[in-house]
């Protein structure tokens, strides 16, 4: 097994107010011809964030890295590349939704309940993988902060203002507060879960060969 570094540096950005917070932009393609970062590494680094944080899923910007990649926690693990919603089908249903970035803040979000969704593996393959659920719900959520759109913005404006202010009134409490927080080691089932990640996660590539 490949040493995994769980020492990693990414805070989690949280926003302080509700309109042009700093995941309110559209991150950029992530370029395997000329790689920003070794995006092996950075596998490694978002799937471990997102379990130190207990998360389903997690976007890149939301550890301050503005390129298009997120992982998400299906069995394998799956981290994105470039990800696009190729199709979405089924009941398009309301749900609780949550999201690393706002601790405590819950609203119902419709998503639909089948998606197919076209991405690459951390070394540029391109897959096809589809999501059901739970699953296809993180997916749209992900999906959407990579194009600086949150999750409260796709509520009802009933359900948005109620979830804003009670989350507005919680900022002020905890901003008295320094909620400055040591990321958790793993524990070595959590690493193996990394390990699968990069090593057994991938769906049968297609279109390996294709550029574009
Ligand atoms: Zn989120």
């Amino acid at each position: 097994m490949d040493p995994i570094s769980t020492v990693v540096k990414y805070e989690i950005v949280k926003p302080q107010k509700r309109h042009d917070n700093e995941l309110m932009v559209v991150s950029r393609p992530f370029e395997f011809g000329n790689p920003p970062f070794d995006p092996e590494l950075f596998a490694k680094d978002i799937a471990t964030r997102m379990i130190q944080e207990n998360g389903l899923g997690l976007a890149a910007i939301q550890i301050g890295v503005p390129y298009r990649v997120f992982a998400v926690r299906t069995d394998p693990i799956q981290v994105c590349f470039n990800p696009k919603i190729v199709d979405a089908s089924g009941d398009f249903l309301p749900a609780e939704e949550g999201c690393l970035s706002f601790p405590n803040m819950f609203v119902k979000v419709k998503r639909y309940d089948h998606i197919r969704l076209r991405f690459q593996l951390h070394n540029g393959a391109f897959v096809t993988r589809k999501f059901e659920g739970l699953a296809a719900r993180i997916v749209q959520h992900e999906q959407d902060h990579l194009d600086g759109i949150l999750f409260y913005n796709r509520a009802s404006t009933f359900h948005r203002d109620q979830a804003l202010r009670k989350w507005e009134r919680t900022l002020k409490k905890a901003s008295a507060l320094n909620t400055s927080v040591v990321p958790r080691s793993l524990t070595l089932d959590e690493e193996q879960l990394v390990w699968q990640a990069l090593h057994d996660s991938s769906p049968k590539p297609e279109n390996v060969s294709e550029t574009k």
